[in-house]
């Protein structure tokens, strides 16, 4: 499974979907958030490869080109309700 964390991303819970064609770049990741409760969200890495580094892109292999985090309710790619865990964790309305 994929660190996360290591991209600077503080992960509080992973949704490891054998559904997601592509588990090295794309995660379906509860993040913390200092102000507000943890939230679902797709994120989106990018990391440098020889040819990025080649074409002067980047500096080194494995450096984070850029990052993508878009919040989200339910799993893009296998239709999970994210946010039932967290309405069942809380009980209901
Ligand atoms: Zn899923």
């Amino acid at each position: 499974m994929k660190n996360w964390n290591e991209f600077g991303v503080d992960v509080a819970q992973i949704h490891d979907c054998d559904k997601n064609p592509r588990l090295d770049s794309l995660g379906v990741l509860k993040l913390n958030n200092e102000d507000s409760e943890p939230y679902w969200a797709l994120v989106s890495v990018w990391v440098a490869g020889s040819d990025e580094v080649s074409y002067g892109e980047a500096g080194s292999i494995g450096e984070v080109i850029s990052m993508t985090e878009i919040p989200i309710v339910f799993c893009p790619f296998c239709g999970a309700d994210l946010g039932s865990v967290l309405a069942k964790k809380h009980g209901p309305i």
